[in-house]
């Protein structure tokens, strides 16, 4: 992980023998088959991403900004403890360690890394609920989760990828309900995306 005092150039300089040894372990004698050619680059691939966005998340790191700060209530919200928190993207799972924040004066929690890497209450990253609400969208839900586990590698339980389809469909029919009232009516033929 990126050290304090680390530099940008420093830590691509320490990622790049890594993934060359990576890369010298990995990478066989032989080209071999396409099946072999595939595995073996899923492999570099999958294990190149992960480390990546690991080193990214662990740059903020847990978003510590003193034993306290100001709220947006006008008091002071104190420094509680760290807290951990599961992540799920297209690069694979990992967790986060998070500094809380607790207003005694109007009783709010605050995460500065949360609003730092834009998460909302849930552990999933955008590119998953995208997937997560095209897979609802085609095949019966009960099959979202072990077809997301298959075709994209992430592993999200039946549970959570319902809570993602249910927030997205609520807000597609908030979108169509403000887009079919009064003054909207020019905005129908913009295609979606
Ligand atoms: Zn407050």
């Amino acid at each position: 992980m990126r050290g304090n005092h680390e530099s940008k150039e420093e830590m691509v300089e320490r990622l790049t023998r890594q993934f060359r040894e990576l890369l010298e372990k990995k990478l066989p004698e032989e080209p071999g088959t396409l099946e072999e050619i595939e595995r073996v680059t899923e492999e570099i691939g999958t294990e190149i991403k992960r480390e990546i966005e690991g080193e990214c998340l662990g740059w903020h790191g847990s978003g510590y900004l003193g034993s306290q700060i100001r709220c947006s209530c006008g008091a002071v919200s104190k420094f509680k403890n760290y807290y951990p928190k599961r992540l799920v993207s297209l690069c694979g799972e990992t967790t986060v360690t998070r500094s809380y924040y607790h207003c005694s004066s109007c009783g709010e929690g605050y995460v500065p890394l949360d609003a730092k890497l834009g998460l909302d209450s849930g552990c999933t990253s955008v590119g998953v609920r995208t997937k997560v609400g095209r897979l609802g969208a085609m095949i019966p839900f009960g099959d979202v989760s072990l077809e997301l586990r298959l075709l994209c590698g992430i592993a999200l339980s039946s549970n959570t990828a319902w809570r993602i389809a249910e927030s997205m469909g609520e807000r597609v029919k908030k979108t169509r309900g403000v887009m079919s009232s009064p003054g909207f009516g020019e905005l129908r033929g913009v295609p979606k995306g």
